[in-house]
């Protein structure tokens, strides 16, 4: 695990409420509770919430909307943010793809677009707090407000990104306010975790990168999933770089969100569908048609949709802890990862809901270790290859290679 944890590192597949630390879960109620209010789970869910043991998909989905319903202020989004991206900064995570749905709360004077950005708050928090500047990995790329070629409208999807995205319809440039103002100049300086944290500093051009993903979830209906497809055009500038379809799997159906799936590609979003975490052969089917540009799970395949994977090419997102422990799959060793990996499938180890399992990624790259007798070697390649299948641009896929092959080398 030592070792694990010094290999620079790709996330992929991150919830974040899923990946809130246990201990904030109590703290978030302490006060709450000292502020006066009636708490919304009880001694019995909290101690549930916070076991991190193994429970079925369904005990999962619930323990999620019991996290919901303690997770309700920008305040407490904002700190979940920033602690999931210490965490993974102190596992070295180089880059660190983090996906949410965003959440309409009236009650609680939350829109959508108030909750992405205290999520973002949240980030560059962490970012400035690990010596970062914001605008290294959240805000430089304006280009996606003066692209040209950006035409969600004309699309599948029927989706103006352009219009989205806050830009002026006839194609004059960036309206320069809203989310896609830039943030304060880059500003170069040695990157380190605070002193009292981990034990792995960075070097700045190892600093992580962090991305947003906006979640559908499974729950939703067309319109709320084109809603999600349009503000994550529209917060492209600001670090969100694709979407992604997530939610219990026994709920809602492929066609709900279909149409906005592939007006999120032809906005130049990335599109990660969870696929066949249970056997729904027909969804899986449609899934795999829409060549995503990544799935994630894909635990219950029949041999005719395994085949359709594999000559496929899309990579795959494998949490070996969530899927075990959710008895998604049997056990490690009987993982797909081993079938696909022995194959040359392209696969990136990815932790989930670290908070809710009680994992880390250098956990995940043990137990794949150990499970499928992988040397250090194997590791430090399997991270290098998962930068190929990042939304990352050009240039931070080149700095990632080269801090993948750094590693290489010493290993
Ligand atoms: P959030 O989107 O930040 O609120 O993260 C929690 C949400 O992620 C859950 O409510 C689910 O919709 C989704 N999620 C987390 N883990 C899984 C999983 O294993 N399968 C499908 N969806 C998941």
């Amino acid at each position: 695990l030592l070792a694990c944890r010094q290999l620079p590192k790709v996330e992929l597949h991150a919830h974040l409420n899923g990946s809130v630390r246990p201990q904030t879960i109590r703290e978030i109620l302490e006060e709450r509770s000292a502020a006066g209010e009636a708490l919304p789970v009880t001694e019995l869910q909290l101690k549930d919430i916070t076991a991190c043991g193994d429970r079925s998909l369904a005990d999962c989905f619930r323990l999620f909307d019991l996290i919901h319903a303690i997770t309700t202020t920008h305040a407490a989004i904002s700190r979940i943010a920033a602690e999931v991206v210490r965490d993974f900064a102190e596992d070295r995570v180089v880059y660190l793809e983090l996906r949410t749905t965003p959440k309409a709360r009236p009650e609680y004077g939350m829109t959508k677009e108030s909750y992405i950005e205290a999520v973002l708050d949240g980030i560059g928090l962490a970012l400035s707090q690990l010596g970062q500047q914001r605008c290294t990995t959240m805000s430089t790329d304006l280009s996606c407000l003066s692209r040209p070629g950006v035409d969600g409208g004309a699309s599948e999807g029927k989706l103006d990104v352009r219009e989205a995205a806050g830009c002026t319809p006839g194609g004059e440039g960036p309206q320069m306010d809203g989310c896609c103002t830039a943030a304060p100049g880059p500003v170069d300086g040695p990157a380190s975790v605070p002193s009292g944290g981990s034990a792995v500093v960075l070097t700045n051009d190892e600093a992580i990168i962090v991305k947003l993903l906006l979640s559908i979830d499974r729950r939703e209906d067309a319109a709320a999933a084109l809603e999600t497809v349009q503000l994550a055009a529209r917060y492209k500038c600001r670090g969100v770089v694709g979407v992604d379809l997530s939610g219990n799997p026994y709920v809602g159906s492929w066609a709900s969100w279909s149409g906005a799936l592939a007006a999120a590609r032809a906005a130049g979003l990335g599109v990660t569908l969870h696929a066949g975490e249970v056997y729904s052969p027909a969804e899986t089917a449609s899934m795999l048609a829409f060549r995503p540009d990544r799935l994630g799970h894909c635990c219950c395949l029949d041999r005719e949709l395994a085949e359709t994977l594999r000559s496929s090419a899309i990579p795959l997102e494998l949490c070996l802890t969530s899927n075990v422990l959710t008895q998604s799959v049997p056990s490690y060793p009987e993982h797909h990862f081993a079938e696909l990996y022995a194959a040359g499938h392209p696969v990136v180890l990815c932790t989930d809901d670290s908070g809710v399992f009680g994992t880390t990624l250098s956990r995940e790259y043990a137990i794949a270790a150990t499970a499928f007798r992988l040397r250090m070697n194997a590791l430090v390649e399997l991270g290098r290859k998962s930068v190929e299948y990042t939304f990352a641009d050009a240039e931070e896929k080149r700095r990632l290679r080269s801090i993948m092959d750094r590693a290489l080398v010493t290993k």
